[in-house]
């Protein structure tokens, strides 16, 4: 078989977490208090190992996520460290700031606040092609 066959692999994750917006403008409701169930997609790309099968098991983006979910799961984001602004943009950054010392290949963060609105973040430097 010639050449490497990338993939792309996502899992979804949940978190239940209230928080406020307190750079919003005044009479913005981001500023009160209010919560979300917040939807995580963590998507690792790379080359498929031919032998295994895989890129990775599925089971080591879940224990990557493990510590995130423990330390943002029903908590007010406001009060984690490093999220005095947890904005769905700065939760992503955040995010992958843990993610990505423990998990090879990491591609892209989509942070989900509601049905309809939605943040992707592609790591630091990245991304400037699709955000244009
Ligand atoms: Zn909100």
């Amino acid at each position: 078989m010639a050449g490497a066959h990338y993939v792309e692999l996502a899992v979804t994750f949940h978190l239940e977490a209230s928080h406020r917006l307190p750079c919003a403008p005044q009479d913005s409701a981001c500023r009160r208090l209010h919560g979300h169930s917040w939807v995580i997609d963590v998507h690792v790309a790379g080359a498929v190992d031919m032998d295994s099968g895989w890129l990775l098991d599925y089971h080591d983006i879940e224990a990557a996520w493990q510590p995130v979910h423990d330390a943002l799961d029903h908590q007010h984001l406001n009060e984690v460290e490093g999220l005095s602004n947890p904005t769905s943009e700065l939760l992503a950054i955040w995010i992958w700031d843990r993610l990505a010392e423990r998990l090879e290949g990491l591609l892209r963060i989509t942070v989900r606040e509601t049905c309809t609105a939605r943040c992707t973040y592609f790591g630091p430097g990245r991304g400037k092609e699709e955000a244009k």
